[in-house]
């Protein structure tokens, strides 16, 4: 073991890939979900120092680019052998150095930042939230996913969670139906809560934009709140903002700080879903926030549904936003059958805690993570339905 002083190195980064069930299918315009899958990295330092990122995706490739056995050999072969022997604390010119090297794979770098920093906030011992400039909420609004594809199991499952003062902002997910089934469902869900919760879509580009002119003022007049990303192309999306009382979100739009200004530019949208993963990492979503903040667009945390692992870490940065208007959809652990996290994040009255301790401010439970990965569960499958066959 080295001395104090001595600058630690990186000595291995471990890639895992699990398999966890989803309580219930979990429908998609792109995709049904029964399983998640996460990548878990794991960077190991000769100062013992062992610092934890995860990659995830939805829906193996139906959702983006990257999948998340991608995700893993982009890991293993080209960005590890990049980091092994370097000093981990240098995570901007580490980063620097893979941007340079390794081209797009947003989800597998966000999940290497994520573990440099868990280690580097860990090695200081304060919460990865002081690496951004300290938080500026203890706690933050989380909104709940119907997307079972039944309305009376959506209003049942709103109403247990409004019950438990779980969650009382509710995304549905829409575009596989027809428009007028679609606004349909989401005026009987609107009516069943009321003015109890706030209602919004996502309807993950499905509609074309002559769909959309119909769905957009009839889901404003059933009191719909917000839709996301209701077209695919950002012209479109800035033809749909601010023509009707119903905010309009990009999401799949906001790749990196890149495109996020593009769109801000073009005035393609009220708000912008930003994810972690999506955005190339912690410092990227900040920089989205920034570029957000300054167009005067307003912010919402979006989830990749990751773990608890990724669930920590877009906590840690979310809670250093200034403006987070639309809060976030930060549930991904609680759509899991099981919790890979020793001490699981906090829900309660509509919010999650933002974690104290080092680092991320969780641990692993290092057993249920060996039982649930791939490479020894040799049987668990990723059932994936591709829509047209759900
Ligand atoms: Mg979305």
């Amino acid at each position: 073991m080295d001395s104090v002083s001595a600058s630690p190195r990186i000595e291995r980064v471990e890639t895992l890939v699990l398999d966890i069930p989803t309580i219930r299918p979990h429908r998609l315009s792109v995709a049904t979900m029964h399983a998640q899958t996460l990548v878990l990295v794991r960077i190991h330092s000769s100062d013992g120092v062992v610092g934890t990122g995860e990659g995830t995706t939805i829906g193996g490739m139906s959702y983006g680019p990257e999948s998340p056995e991608g995700i893993k050999l982009t890991i293993d072969t080209y960005i590890a052998p990049q980091l092994v022997g370097a000093d981990p604390r240098a995570v901007r010119p580490l980063m620097a150095k893979l941007a340079k090297t390794v081209k797009g794979n947003h989800f597998a770098k966000c999940a290497v930042e994520t573990a440099l920093l868990d280690a580097h906030a860990r090695r200081l011992d304060v919460p990865m939230s002081e690496l951004f400039g300290g938080r500026m909420h203890d706690r933050l609004p989380v909104a709940w996913t119907l997307a079972s594809g039944d309305t009376a199991k959506d209003i049942a499952e709103a109403e247990a969670m409004l019950d438990a003062r779980r969650h009382n902002v509710f995304k549905l997910k829409i575009g596989l139906r027809s428009v007028a089934e679609d606004v349909a469902h989401v005026a009987a869900i609107k009516r069943a809560v009321g003015d109890r919760a706030s209602v919004r879509v996502d309807v993950n580009m499905a509609w074309s934009e002559r769909d959309a002119h119909h769905g957009l003022p009839a889901l404003a007049d059933a009191g719909c709140d917000l839709v996301e990303q209701p077209t695919r192309t950002m012209a479109s999306l800035a033809r749909l903002t601010g023509r009707y009382p119903i905010a309009v979100m990009a999401d799949e739009s906001v790749q990196d700080p890149d495109t996020a200004f593009l769109l801000a530019q073009a005035r393609a949208a009220d708000v912008f879903a930003v994810k972690t993963e999506q955005a190339g990492g912690l410092f990227a979503a900040q920089r989205v926030g920034a570029i957000a903040d300054a167009a005067g667009i307003e912010l919402y945390g979006g989830t990749m549904l990751e773990g608890g692992i990724g669930t920590a870490s877009a906590v840690q940065v979310f809670s250093t936003f200034a403006r987070l208007q639309w809060g976030t959809e930060f549930f991904g652990p609680l759509l899991l059958t099981e919790e890979i996290l020793a001490t699981p994040l906090q829900y309660r009255d509509f919010h999650v805690s933002v974690p104290t301790g080092p680092g991320l401010g969780v641990e692993l439970d290092e057993e249920r993570v060996q039982f649930f990965r791939r490479d020894v569960q040799r049987n668990a499958s990723v059932a994936i339905t591709a829509p047209t066959g759900a």
